[in-house]
C-alpha cells in the first residue's frame, strides 16, 4: 500500500517553468499534491549584501512565477515560507505529509554546505530528496569526475572535456498543468532568527520584519513586497520575471547578424540603456531564463545567418562557457570566493585587504585577524588607500570613465564586461593596489547579476590573481573607453556635472583651461573632484609592487606585516 507522492517544489536558482528539468522530475512522479514553495534564506536576507535593485529583481521574478504558476493552475501559486530553510522545512514536511523534497542542484559553495544539512534531516524524517542539475550547460559535478576532480581553469579544458560528454540537453517543454498543492494548514505562527547580523540594514527604511509570521502580513503565503520588507524605492530599469527574460532573448536573437557575428571585444562598454551585448546575466542567475534555452536558441538564430560569423570563444557560446567554467572552478576549488586558502590565487600584499565586516561565511576560517578598530593583525590600515577605496565605490576619483561606471553600477546594478574591467583593474593592480576582494563586496551589493562563481572568479582574472596573468597590460581611464567613444555619452550621462565639457577633454577634464570649465559651468577641484593621483605615477608604481608580487611573496609577510616594505609610502 504505497502512499501517492505529496511533494515539496523547493525553488531557489530556477525562478521558471520552462526548461526546469528539476521540475520535470518532480511531476514524473506523478504527485498527488504539489507544493511549488520559496523558504527566506536567513543567509539571503540578512548576511549575504543584497542591494534594493537584486531585491527588486528577485521579488518582479517570484511575482511572474506565481502569476504562471496560477496561469495552469488555478488553484496553486509560488508559496512564500518566512524563514529559514533548515527550521522551516522540517516542520512543513511534516505538517504536510511530504514524501518527495525536489530542487535544481546548487553547486554554490554556501547552497552546497546548506543543502547537505537539509538532506541529513530529510533523510531522519524519511522523506526522498531529488536534486537535478539545471543551472549550468554541463552538470559540474560531472564535469569534475571527467577532469579526475580537478576544475578546468582554461576555456579552452573545459571546451576538451565537455567536446566528450556532448552538447548540452536540449530544453525541455514547459508544463501546461500543475496539481494542486494540499492542505496549507500550520499550526506555527512566528519564527525567530537568532543572531541576526544584518548587512543590508543600510537599505532599509525601517528594520526587517520578514519573519513575523510565516505566512507573511496577508496570512497566504504571498510574495513580499518593498514595503513588507521595509525597502527604499530600487532605482534600476532592469526587471526580473520569465516573462520579461524569454522576451528579451526572442528581440536579442531576431536579429540573426548580430547574434551570428557577436564578438565581447567588439561590444563597446561605452554603450547604455540599452547596452551593447545581451543583458541577460541576472535571468540567469534568477533562473527566470534557462542557459540550455539560451544556447540553442542563439545556435538556431547563428544557423541561419549566411556571413562570417564570430568565432569561439568571444562569441556567444563562448561566453556562456565562460559561465560554466567558473561555476567549475567554485565547486572544485577550496576557498575559491577569498585569497586566504586559496592555493590557486596568487597572494599579492595589497594595501587594503577585505573588509572588517566580513560576510558570516568567511569570518569563521579567516587567518588574519581583525582588532575593534579594524586593525590587521595589530597593523594600522593604510588611510589612504581606504579614502580611494571609498572614492572608487562612491564615483568621486577624478577619473570620469571610472566614476560614470561606478554610479552606472550603483544605478542600473548592471554595467558592461569591458566596463567591470576597467573598474576591478583600476581598483586592484592597475591604480589603487586595493584587494579585488574588497571590489567583490561592492560588486555583490550592487550587481543585479550578483553570481559568487563569476564575481569571484573575474576579479581574481582582471586582478591577475589567477586565471590571467599579463599584469603589465593596464587598462587607462582615458584611452581605453576613447577607443569606443571619443565623444564621451555615459560619462556624460551619469557624470551629468561634466556634460558640458568638449569631447577632447570628457576623459580628462582636469586638463582643460580654466576658461573652458568656466563655459562648461564645472571648475575641476570644486564641481568635480581632481584625480585622487596621478594616473602614470600609480600606474608604474603598481607595475613595481606587482612584479614583487609574482616574484612570490608568502603569506608569512601578511602575517608579520613586512609586507608593507614592498610598498614603501
Ligand atoms: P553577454 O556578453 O551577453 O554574455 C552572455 C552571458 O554569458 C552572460 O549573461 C553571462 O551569463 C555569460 N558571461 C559572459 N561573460 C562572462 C564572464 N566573463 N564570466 C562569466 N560569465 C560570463 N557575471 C555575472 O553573471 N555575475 C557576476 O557577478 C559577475 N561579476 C563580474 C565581475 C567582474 C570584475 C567582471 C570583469 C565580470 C563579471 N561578470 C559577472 C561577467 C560578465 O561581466 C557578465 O556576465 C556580463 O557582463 C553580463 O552581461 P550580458 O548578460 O550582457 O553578457
Amino acid at each position: 500500500n504505497i502512499m501517492p507522492p505529496r511533494v515539496i517544489y523547493w525553488f531557489r536558482t530556477d525562478l521558471r517553468l520552462h526548461d526546469s528539468p528539476a521540475l520535470s522530475k518532480a511531476l514524473e512522479l506523478e504527485p498527488e499534491c504539489l507544493y511549488p514553495v520559496w523558504t527566506w534564506d536567513d543567509h539571503y536576507v540578512f548576511h549575504a549584501r543584497v542591494g534594493v535593485n537584486r531585491w527588486q529583481f528577485l521579488l518582479d521574478s517570484q511575482s511572474q512565477l506565481s502569476e504562471n504558476i496560477t496561469k495552469i493552475n488555478p488553484k496553486s501559486k509560488l508559496h512564500v515560507l518566512r524563514g529559514p530553510p533548515l527550521q522551516i522545512l522540517p516542520i512543513v514536511v511534516k505538517q504536510w505529509k511530504i514524501t518527495h523534497l525536489v530542487f535544481e542542484k546548487d553547486t554554490d559553495t554556501y547552497g552546497r554546505s546548506r543543502d547537505d544539512q537539509v538532506m541529513e534531516m530529510m533523510r531522519k524524517l524519511k522523506v526522498e530528496v531529488i536534486s537535478v542539475s539545471g543551472r549550468t550547460l554541463w552538470d559540474v559535478d560531472e564535469v569534475l569526475k571527467r577532469n579526475k576532480g580537478k576544475p578546468p581553469n582554461t576555456i579552452n579544458a573545459l571546451s576538451k572535456i565537455t567536446e566528450k560528454m556532448g552538447p548540452p540537453e536540449h530544453p525541455l517543454p514547459t508544463p501546461t498543468s500543475l496539481p494542486d498543492p494540499g492542505d496549507l494548514d500550520l499550526d506555527i505562527e512566528s519564527q525567530s532568527v537568532d543572531d541576526a547580523e544584518d548587512l543590508n540594514a543600510e537599505q532599509r527604511e525601517k528594520p526587517a520584519v520578514c519573519y513575523d509570521s510565516i505566512r507573511g502580513p496577508k496570512g497566504d503565503f504571498s510574495v513580499p513586497t518593498f514595503e513588507e520588507l521595509g525597502l527604499k524605492p530600487a532605482t534600476s530599469p532592469w526587471r526580473g520575471g520569465e516573462s520579461v527574460a524569454l522576451k528579451m532573448l526572442t528581440e536579442y536573437t531576431d536579429d540573426i547578424e548580430k547574434t551570428a557575428k557577436f564578438s565581447k571585444p567588439d561590444t563597446p562598454p561605452t554603450q547604455f540603456l540599452p547596452p551593447a551585448t545581451t543583458n541577460l546575466s541576472a535571468h540567469l542567475h534568477f533562473g527566470t531564463l534557462s542557459v540550455r534555452t539560451f544556447w540553442y536558441k542563439v545556435e538556431e538564430s547563428v544557423a541561419k545567418f549566411k556571413g562570417k560569423k564570430s568565432s569561439f570563444p568571444t562569441n556567444l557560446p563562448g561566453q556562456l562557457m565562460f559561465r560554466d567554467m567558473y561555476f567549475c572552478c567554485q565547486a572544485g576549488w577550496e576557498n575559491f570566493e577569498r585569497m586566504e586558502g586559496n592555493k590557486e590565487c596568487r597572494f599579492i600584499p595589497w594595501a587594503l585587504r577585505n573588509s572588517y565586516v566580513l560576510s558570516h561565511t568567511y569570518r569563521t576560517s579567516h587567518v588574519i585577524s581583525y582588532d575593534e578598530e579594524g586593525r590587521v593583525n595589530g597593523q594600522e590600515r593604510d588611510g589612504e588607500a581606504e579614502e580611494w577605496f571609498t572614492r572608487w565605490k562612491e564615483g568621486r576619483t577624478g577619473f570620469p570613465w571610472i566614476d560614470a561606471l561606478m554610479r552606472q553600477l550603483k544605478h542600473e546594478g548592471f554595467i558592461h564586461h569591458l566596463g567591470r574591467h576597467s573598474v576591478a583593474c583600476f581598483l586592484t593592480r592597475g591604480h589603487c593596489y586595493i584587494s579585488w576582494e574588497r571590489g567583490q563586496e561592492v560588486f555583490e551589493e550592487w550587481l543585479i547579476d550578483h553570481e559568487a562563481a563569476c564575481n569571484s572568479g573575474n576579479w581574481q582574472w582582471l586582478s591577475a590573481s589567477a586565471f590571467f596573468h599579463q599584469y603589465h597590460r593596464v587598462y587607462s581611464p582615458i584611452a581605453f573607453p576613447k577607443k569606443y567613444d571619443k565623444t564621451g555619452r555615459l560619462v556624460r550621462h551619469y557624470c551629468p556635472e561634466l556634460s558640458k565639457f568638449p569631447d577632447k577633454y570628457i576623459y580628462e577634464p582636469w586638463r582643460a583651461p580654466k576658461a573652458e570649465q568656466k563655459a562648461a559651468g564645472c571648475i575641476i577641484g570644486e564641481d568635480y573632484p581632481l584625480p585622487m593621483f596621478d594616473e602614470g605615477e600609480r600606474r608604474k608604481r603598481c607595475l613595481d609592487a606587482m612584479g614583487h608580487a609574482y616574484k612570490g611573496v608568502g603569506d608569512e609577510r601578511l602575517r608579520d606585516g613586512s609586507w608593507r616594505e614592498l610598498f614603501p609610502e
